[in-house]
């Protein structure tokens, strides 16, 4: 079986992280496959997905810290539309992940989420939720 759905994401500030998991957990159970693989894609070049710790919040506060560091803004940016930077952490981070799916759910682990991070918001996003299996 395969399954497509989409989301939005309504980002408030240039920088923000969001935890889909939920989002992504319900397209999984909508989509009625038990066991398989769930690819999350997002199509834009200034926003991008992650799996990281869901529980403290400073740790996404610290990680942009740190993508900050690896990717200020610079004068010798070319790109016109002044988003450099936000494009080169997207290109870090990047646009897809894929999960595996058992049982029903998406499996990770008990400190693990889906983040989905803005790098030039605020903005209107959209996920896509790709399900394979069985
Ligand atoms: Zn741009």
């Amino acid at each position: 079986m395969v399954s497509l759905s989409e989301f939005n994401v309504q980002t408030n500030t240039q920088t923000d992280w969001f935890n889909i998991t939920d989002n992504v957990q319900k397209a999984v159970a909508s989509s009625g496959i038990k066991e398989g693989i769930c690819v999350i894609f997002t199509s834009h070049t200034t926003a991008a997905l992650t799996i990281n710790e869901n529980a403290d919040p400073d740790v996404p506060h610290d990680v942009n810290l740190s993508l900050n560091k690896i990717s200020p803004d610079r004068r010798e940016f070319q790109h016109s539309e002044g988003n450099s930077a936000a494009h080169t952490k997207t290109s870090l981070i990047g646009a897809s992940l894929t999960v595996i799916v058992t049982g029903g759910k998406l499996l990770l682990g008990t400190w693990q989420g889906i983040w989905f991070t803005e790098f030039d918001g605020p903005r209107k996003r959209k996920v896509h939720v790709r399900v394979i299996g069985e």
